[in-house]
């Protein structure tokens, strides 16, 4: 009876999506308001049967959750907010919080953060348990689709009250994992302002892409030109497919493709180096070593100590050269062209992969709506706001969960102090 009344006047905090940046903004309100002595029921609302749904897919099951080198230089949009929050609640502070939940990390060469299970599922389950502990309710299959202001506070689907809402219904990237953007919609009648949605983090289309490249993953450079400027590149493993060019490096390009072709369709070319160790004039001396110390290979042998076969074939075959004839027949000026299709192989860039194929989306709840020390919405008090919804989308590499992480735990700690400020 007394657990009952005590839960009749708590205040209430309704968080909107069960992702990311959801989950850490209940774990971190339920927290707050028992360091301060507050009575606070946190619910969160989920679309889906289960909460954290993307968590498991992310890092290909491994769930990359931070990086050990976190700079503004690795977001875009509201670059300010992003390194404020993540100043705030740094990637050592998510490696501890993590730790604390039992979950130890390891870290790669390119600093990427991973669970030491490798598992992505290690990451949900130890979110999960943190959310019973702290008796967190989980409304599952329960997308929330209008969201009103009354005199106490808020109603979401005509039905649930709260006193203070926390939105963290991600972007539009990612549909499938209950990402739709519908948190945009509930936005619309309070008249918030939100920049273009594009998709980021995605692979690209190319024209007259060569079919047989499909399956190849290789290491190599891809930069992006308009117009003959150089408008981003990326190095590390790409991964050919049917339609153009995926694999980390090409995602991290994509925002500057989608971004440009979306004001410009047409002049948009990927340049890629296959060989990305060697300079030119490295590749060709090393080249004529080959054919002067091997002249009776045949052609088909002339890049497979490079790059992998299937894909050095193609080249050859793209500068005439035979696979069965010897590469001691092969003179200079095909030898250039050579050197020019492995270093800087032009393909006309037509699309970007939407947001089906998406990890993150561009664009978002812009800055000047949102107060940057407490992620509440300056037109709504009460409305908080986490993760992909905000105008901020980082690189490849954790940066974007970092975000989800920082910018939850915010809206969370903030969501309990403003109780004081605006209900007392
Ligand atoms: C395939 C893939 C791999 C990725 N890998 C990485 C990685 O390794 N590292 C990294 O840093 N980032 C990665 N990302 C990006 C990262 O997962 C997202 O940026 C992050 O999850 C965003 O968190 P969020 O909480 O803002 O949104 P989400 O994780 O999208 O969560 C939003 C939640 O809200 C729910 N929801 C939406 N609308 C409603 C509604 N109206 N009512 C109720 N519930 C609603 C959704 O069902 C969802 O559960 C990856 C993304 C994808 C798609």
């Amino acid at each position: 009876m007394k657990e009952k009344m005590k839960s009749n006047n708590a205040l209430k905090i309704a968080v909107i999506g069960g992702g990311a940046s959801g989950l850490t903004a209940a774990i971190f309100a339920a927290r707050e308001a028992k360091k301060i002595g507050k009575n606070v029921k946190v619910t969160v609302y989920e679309g889906n049967s289960r909460i954290g749904k993307k968590i498991l897919v992310t890092g290909n099951g491994r769930c990359n959750f931070t990086n050990e080198n976190i700079s503004s230089v690795n977001y875009h949009g509201e670059t300010a907010l992003a390194q404020s929050i993540c100043e705030k609640f740094t990637n050592e502070d998510v490696k501890e919080f993590f730790c604390s939940l039992g979950l130890f990390s390891k870290s790669d060469f390119a600093g990427r953060v991973y669970p030491m299970s490798n598992q992505a599922t290690a990451v949900l389950d130890a979110l999960r348990f943190e959310l019973i502990r702290l008796g967190i309710e989980e409304v599952t299959d329960t997308k929330i689709v209008s969201l009103k202001k009354d005199s106490h506070g808020f109603i979401l689907n005509e039905r649930y009250h709260c006193d203070k809402c926390i939105i963290a219904t991600g972007g539009k990237a990612a549909p499938v994992q209950g990402s739709d953007g519908s948190g945009f919609i509930l936005l619309k009648d309070f008249g918030i302002e939100v920049s273009s949605l594009l998709p980021a983090l995605t692979p690209i289309v190319c024209e007259d892409f060569t079919k047989s490249l499909k399956g190849i993953r290789a290491q190599g450079k891809i930069s992006i030109k308009c117009g003959g400027k150089l408008l981003s590149e990326d190095t590390g493993e790409i991964q050919y497919t049917d339609y153009g060019l995926s694999g980390i490096p090409s995602m991290q390009v994509s925002r500057f493709v989608s971004g440009t072709l979306n004001v410009n369709k047409t002049d948009v070319f990927a340049f890629v180096d296959s060989c990305p160790f060697f300079t030119a004039d490295e590749l060709k001396s090393a080249l004529l070593t080959i054919i002067k110390n091997n002249p009776s290979l045949p052609g088909e042998m002339l890049l497979s100590g490079i790059m992998p076969k299937r894909l050095g074939m193609t080249l050859l075959s793209e500068c005439s050269v035979n696979p069965s004839k010897n590469i001691g027949i092969i003179h200079d000026a095909v030898l250039d062209r050579i050197v020019s299709a492995v270093k800087n192989k032009k393909y006309k860039v037509t699309a970007v992969k939407g947001f089906n194929d998406a990890q993150v989306t561009s664009g978002g709840i812009v800055g000047k709506e949102i107060n940057f020390d407490t992620l509440e919405l300056k037109k709504v008090k009460g409305i908080y706001v986490c993760g992909e919804i905000v105008d901020v989308d980082g690189d490849c590499g954790g940066y974007n969960l970092q975000w989800a992480w920082s910018s939850g735990a915010a809206a969370g700690i903030n969501s309990v102090r403003g109780f004081d400020k605006c209900f007392v």
